[in-house]
Order: C-alpha cells, then structure tokens, then sequence
C-alpha cells in the first residue's frame, strides 16, 4: 500500500520552465500513485501578480495522465504567492500563507523548499528563510536545488557556504537527474546482487569502462547559460562523474542511503587533478560545426553565441582513479551536442582472452547498461559458430525493456521529489563529492585555458565529434564499443 507524505512545498521560481515541464508533471503522478493526497499543498512563487486561479490553469495544461477531475483536484492544492526573493517583507507575507495551508491541510510542519531559480539567489533565499522564520519546529525543513552548483569548485562553495548557514547537509537535496533514472539506480544492484559480476568488477577482469552522454540537439534556446558554462561544466562535473562513481564505488557494509554515499565519496575522493600535460594527453574538446546539408547552423551562429566562442560542446576524456580496485583501468567518458542521436549508455568492456587457447584471439566481453532512450543491459560474448566449424563468434544477450514496462518507470524528478518527501538522501550528490569533481574539472578548464590555438568548430554536426576522440582511445589499441 502507497503511504501518503504530508508535504507543504515551496517553489521558489514557481513560474519558470523548469516548475512547468518537470516539477508539477512529477507531483502530479505522486498524486495519481497515493504518494500525495489530502495533506498537501504546494505554493508558487515569483515575482509576478499572478492569481491561483491563473497559476492552476498554467499548472493543469502541463498535465496529462489522470482525469480532469484529478486534474483539477490537484490543483486546488496549488497556490500562489508573488514574491521578490530579495525583498524581506515578501518572505513575512509567504510565512503567513504557509502557516495557514499548513493548518487547513494539517501537514504537521513539513516543509521542501524547491529553489527553481538562478543559484545566484540560493543564498538569499535560504538566509531569509531562516531570519524570517519560515522553517517550522514540529516537522522536517528540507531545501531542494538544482544545478548549476557553481562554476568551479570557489563559486560551489561559496553557494554552499550561503547554505549550510540555514540548512544542515542532510536537509540540502541536490538534484542530479541523472541519479534519478531508473538503470543509473540499477547499477547497484546489477552489481552486487549478482555475485558473479561483482567478483569480476575490478582491475584483473575489467579492461576499461566506457560512459557516453549523447546528445542529438544542439544549444537550442540556452545560448546565454551555454556560453557560461560549456560541456565539461554542464555534464562532466556533475551527471558523468556521479555515474562514474555508481560504478566504481566500493562494496558497501549495508544497502543503505548513508553507506552507498560513504562508499562513493570514497570514488569523488579518488580523483585526479591532473597537469596541464596530463589534461592534452587525457582530453579532448569539439565544438559542433553546421551539419552535411548546411541546414543545421554551427555553433558559433546560434543564437547568443559569440562569432568566435571558444567554447566547448563535446568532451571526452580518460578518467584514472585512484583506487586499488581499478588502477589501470580507464574510465572513457564523452558527451556532446550534435551528436547522431540522444543515447546515454555504459559500456564495461572486460579483458579479452589472451592465452594462445584459441586460434583467433577472441573478442573483449562487454556489459552494456542502455540507460535512455532504451533502457536495458546487453552482454557480448563470445560463442561458437553453428555447426561443425569451431570459429568464434560474438553473441548478445539482451534484455530491453519493452513499452509497458518502459510506461512504468518513473520519471527522475517524480522519484527524486518523492525520495526528499521521504528524506532518502542516496540520490542526491553530497557536498563532499561536489569538491573532488570541482577540483577535477578545474584543472582541466585551467589547462585549456591556457592552450592558443583552438581549431573550432572541429566536428560536423551528425557526427560522433572530432577525431581526436577516437584517437584518444586508438593509441591504446581500444576504441568506442558504441559508434553512434
Ligand atoms: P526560468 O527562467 O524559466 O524560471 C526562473 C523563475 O525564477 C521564474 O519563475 C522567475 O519569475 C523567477 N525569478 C527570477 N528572479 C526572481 C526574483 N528576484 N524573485 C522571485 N522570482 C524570481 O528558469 P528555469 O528553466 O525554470 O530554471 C530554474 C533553475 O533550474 C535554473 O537554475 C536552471 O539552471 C535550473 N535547471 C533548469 C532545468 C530546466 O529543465 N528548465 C533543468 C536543470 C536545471
């Protein structure tokens, strides 16, 4: 049976995009499963006047699934507040509001903040939340936020330092979403409930492991945030580092929130900061270049690029942790816009045979994590061809899920909201791991920004990204097991 949390939720920026398309879907479906019923209420908030009237029937036009009734039944626990997050007398006004919907909904002073806004205002709001009285005393005070934290490791802690004044670590909820999807939360277990793979998962079996984020569009209307931030900023430091450490973190004592962060903070911990040498030798950058017909334009003729940006859409690079479990095994990472088509995927390539037993040299085993658009696990092995020919061949295994099932997986911010309503920390990056890959990323930004010549744009848009990616892994003798 579905227990129903009790949960006053605040959201600051309640009329943006982010609110629209993602936050009110997902406590929409926590609604229609019994995860939200009667003792809930949720309050927008922006600058401006807006009705509740008008604001539910923005919120119920981002809604599908369930009846109108649904649909307007929840919504009737939507309210909203215009409020300046600089302005203190506003926060006097929004502490009345959540006073009273606490008593008419009776949910005992449970409160998520959700900051829906630019970080620049985090530390505002979380320091007025506190001078204003706006945590409650009998329920749980948890601050939900979203990404970009920072843009290198001072700016991070900086953010940090404004909120850890007001919110304790284990109330602050960072959202990473792709911690939120269903087979990045399934690494844990494909890993340590079976056994078998788990006596595997190391340096003597494991050759190197491969995660690709890819990305079909391009920019599209994020032009002023790109030119900031860049590829490496805005999917390196943050979705691809908590899926490096999902893989590589050592077996926990327990199967629990606490011991899973412990044990991947331990990865975090294990970064490199490498030297300017290194960073040439171990990164590659791209930036996308208008595509074969000419239609799609090059990234430097998007809209709020700069003519000569040098910024980067694509990275891929050779992570090396420092850890016995995995010395010497790389961890491949890439991701770009422009790319073929949206794929995230992990591949575990393992150590092929190297004994003389066979005439041919077999194939590597591959385990493949198919995370969106299909999400599944394939294995490639190699197998005999049929009949009275002893060749090796390479099989796979695979097991997709199919459209039904594909219906029944959550969408990460359903899972991720419902995860803070139930103070389940485990997917949610932590501050301690935050600061390893700051520190990493930094130096990579720091090298780059002391290279000159930067030939950009360096790859079609279409393509896999520039050579040099392939090449990266080429000089080794491997290559990328997924080819776009
Ligand atoms: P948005 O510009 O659509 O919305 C920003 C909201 O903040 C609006 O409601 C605006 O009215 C409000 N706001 C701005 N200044 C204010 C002030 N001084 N007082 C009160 N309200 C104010 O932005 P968004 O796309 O919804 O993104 C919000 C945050 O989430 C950003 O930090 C963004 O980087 C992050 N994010 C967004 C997405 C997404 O899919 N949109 C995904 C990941 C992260």
């Amino acid at each position: 049976m579905v227990t129903e949390n009790k949960t006053l939720v605040v959201i600051f920026g309640g009329s943006g995009d982010l609110a629209h398309r993602k936050l009110y879907p997902a406590l929409f479906q926590l609604y229609l499963k019994g995860s939200l019923n009667k003792h809930f209420a949720v309050i927008g908030t922006a600058r401006r006047p807006w009705t509740h009237e008008f604001f539910r029937e923005g919120v119920i036009e981002n809604l599908s699934d369930g009846t109108l009734e649904q649909r307007q039944a929840f919504a009737e626990h939507f309210y909203y507040q215009s409020h300046d997050v600089q302005d203190s007398e506003h926060y006097v006004a929004l502490k009345n509001v959540i006073d009273k919907l606490d008593d008419k909904y009776q949910i005992g002073g449970n409160r998520l903040f959700y900051m829906a806004m630019a970080p620049s205002l985090f530390g505002t709001i979380a320091e007025h939340l506190r001078s204003e009285h706006l945590l409650s005393h009998d329920g749980y005070n948890r601050l939900i936020i979203e990404k970009p934290f920072g843009h290198d490791y001072e700016s991070a802690l900086a953010l940090n330092n404004a909120i850890v004044n007001t919110f304790d670590e284990d109330q602050v909820f960072r959202i990473d979403h792709y911690l939120g999807k269903e087979m990045v939360q399934n690494i844990p277990c494909i890993r340590f409930a079976n056994p078998f793979l788990n006596a595997v998962w190391n340096r003597d079996y494991i050759d190197n492991i491969q995660i690709t984020l890819a990305e079909s569009l391009g920019v599209e209307e994020r032009g002023g945030y790109y030119e900031t931030s860049g590829a490496l900023r805005d999917m390196v430091q943050n979705h691809i580092m908590q899926i490096v450490a999902m893989l590589a973190f050592p077996r926990p004592e327990k199967y629990d929130d606490r011991a899973i962060n412990q044990a991947k903070s331990q990865v975090f911990a294990s970064l490199p900061v490498y030297t300017p040498e290194q960073v040439q030798a171990k990164f590659v950058r791209g930036q996308y270049g208008e595509d074969a017909s000419g239609k799609q334009a090059a990234y430097r003729n998007e809209d709020k690029i700069d003519a000569n940006s040098t910024v980067e859409t694509f990275v891929a690079g050779e992570i090396d942790l420092d850890m016995p479990q995995w010395q010497g095994v790389p961890f491949y990472v890439r991701t770009g816009k422009r790319l073929p088509a949206k794929k995230t995927r992990i591949d575990v390539v393992f150590k092929a045979d190297q004994s003389e037993l066979f005439t041919e040299q077999p194939a590597s085993p591959v385990l493949t994590i198919e995370v969106e658009p299909d999400l599944g696990i394939e294995l490639t092995l190699n197998g005999k061809e049929i009949g009275t020919s002893s060749l090796i061949k390479v099989d796979q295994l695979q097991y997709l899920l199919n459209e039904d099932q594909q219906k029944q997986v959550p969408d990460a911010y359903e899972r991720l909201l419902l995860e803070a309503m139930l103070g389940k920390q485990g997917n949610f990056a932590q501050w301690e791991g935050m600061t390893g890959s700051w520190h990493f990323v930094d130096a990579i930004r720091k090298a780059w920004s002391q290279e000159k010549d930067i030939d950009f744009p360096n790859y079609q848009s279409g393509t896999m990204g520039p050579k040099a990616a392939d090449e990266l892994l080429s000089k080794t003798g491997r290559h990328w097991i997924y080819q776009g």
